[in-house]
């Protein structure tokens, strides 16, 4: 008998660059999850099912049991504080950094190392905190849930926490990079009880995306 197994992961740069992964690693939707509205989608395993959700999403499915096995990025994962989740391994997709950023011309002037005391905008609320609590730095946090970068240039605060890959986007809202918080990639996640119920299907699984990223 084979062992069902399904895979949570989001759309975006995650199902961008995770399905060209998983088809190395063997595992190909039945139809394309980029164009199709279906949540869960079989693959050429019949015993692999895909289910589309939000990234932010994942990490709960994973570790309630609604999904085997998850794809989440390091920023979702360190601002997730559940538990019963195992990271399994880091898949190198959707790579980009977690950064401080300001406005240009304060950027100049700034030295971080005086920081005691910051206004933060971010969706990376608890990300932010841990930081900077852990450098004894005070912080006002702005929760948003998204384009950060609007903040500094609508007064909401000098200050942001976001992801950064190329920096255009800072670059064309005149702001600059002044502190790196963490480098962020793609993991694949584990429920802790399917570890041990489907250990054989999943340890097959994941062998095979340990070789697709290598
Ligand atoms: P960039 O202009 O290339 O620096 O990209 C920055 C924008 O893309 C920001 O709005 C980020 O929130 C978003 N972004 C960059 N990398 C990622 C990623 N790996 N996952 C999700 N969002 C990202």
């Amino acid at each position: 008998m084979t062992t069902a197994l399904n895979i949570a992961l989001s759309k975006g740069r995650i199902l961008e660059e995770g399905l060209p992964l998983l088809e190395r690693a063997g595992i190909r939707p039945t139809e394309n999850p980029l164009k199709s509205r279906k949540l869960i989608l079989d693959t050429n395993l019949p015993e692999v099912k895909l289910t589309i959700i939000r990234a932010a999403d994942v990490p709960t499915y994973v570790q309630f049991g609604a999904a085997d096995l998850g794809i989440a990025g390091k920023d979702v994962l360190m601002e997730y504080e559940g538990d019963g989740l195992y990271e399994l391994l880091d898949l190198k997709i959707a790579r980009c950094r977690m950064m401080v950023a300001e406005p240009k011309s304060l950027a100049s002037r700034d030295d971080p190392d005086s920081w005691t005391r910051l206004r933060i905008a971010t969706k990376y609320v608890k990300t932010t905190q841990r930081h900077f609590a852990a450098k004894g730095i005070q912080t006002d946090i702005i929760k948003l849930y998204g384009s950060m970068e609007l903040a500094p240039l609508v007064g909401l605060s000098d200050r942001i926490v976001d992801l950064v890959d190329t920096g255009n986007t800072l670059k064309a809202n005149g702001l600059a990079e002044v502190e790196h918080i963490a480098d962020i990639s793609a993991w694949l996640v584990a429920n802790r009880a399917s570890m041990k119920m489907k250990q054989q299907a999943l340890k097959s699984l994941v062998n095979r995306l340990e070789q697709a990223v290598a």
